[in-house]
């Protein structure tokens, strides 16, 4: 499926007035696709696999802002700490220190957002609401949290939901006042896809994570 340009147009413009910042979501999708956003002035992109993220990084115009929003794992963050602009899926103080080390290795601040298990599936990750809330976060020097993100249930029904982005947003505001971190720093909110991010919008969020309604359905098996 081509890239659909009048939903981007539509869809830019929605949440340009909304204040909501669009990352276009372009995993498995080729090089041509993300040009052809590109060139209607897209430069927030997001990727999920760390290979996919390097190769597409290397031929890519360097004015591209890269997210990595998929699972990253620790031994794989020095492959994206050179470029990455903000990493979506932190889910561990682990994995926060392994950033934290890359970024000092090579002399930048690396932005990331801490991810909230809000849904009811087992399989996605994050944390809860009380390891949030533990973290000891001003440890860190050359890594900065910048906010959280999260994923709702893939449900129909728009009220679960609806609920499990409440959810996250009052977490976020309580982040906002518990842990001591600058609300000028602290200000980022991902959560909204394709299915979902008119709710997300209106419970709150600023930033949004789109791919199969401007790309089209994905295909995993070329
Ligand atoms: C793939 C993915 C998206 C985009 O999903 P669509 O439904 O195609 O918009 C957003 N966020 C995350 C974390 C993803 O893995």
């Amino acid at each position: 499926m081509p890239v659909n340009i009048n939903a981007y147009r539509t869809i830019r413009s929605t949440l340009d007035a909304a204040k909501v910042t669009l990352v276009a979501v372009s995993k498995t999708k080729p090089i041509e696709d993300i040009l052809a956003l590109y060139n209607e002035g897209q430069r927030n992109f997001g990727e999920n696999y760390v290979q996919e993220l390097v190769d597409k990084h290397a031929v890519l115009p360097a004015d591209i802002r890269w997210h990595f929003i998929g699972h990253l794992q620790s031994n794989k963050v020095k492959y994206i700490a050179p470029f990455v602009h903000l990493i979506h899926g932190v889910d561990s103080e682990s994995l926060l220190k392994e950033i934290e080390k890359q970024a000092l290795k090579h002399q930048r601040m690396i932005d990331c957002l801490l991810q909230v298990h809000i849904a009811t599936e087992e399989t996605k990750f994050g944390f809860d609401e009380q390891e949030l809330l533990n973290l000891k976060i001003r440890e860190f020097g050359n890594l900065k949290i910048r906010g959280l993100m999260g994923m709702a249930s893939f449900s129909d029904d728009l009220n679960l939901v609806r609920n499990e982005f409440k959810k996250l947003s009052s977490l976020f505001s309580k982040c906002q006042q518990t842990l001591h971190l600058q609300p000028s720093t602290f200000n980022l909110l991902s959560m909204g896809m394709s299915g979902d991010y008119t709710i997300a919008i209106e419970e709150g969020s600023n930033m949004v994570r789109i791919g199969s309604l401007l790309f089209g359905e994905r295909n995993y098996n070329k």
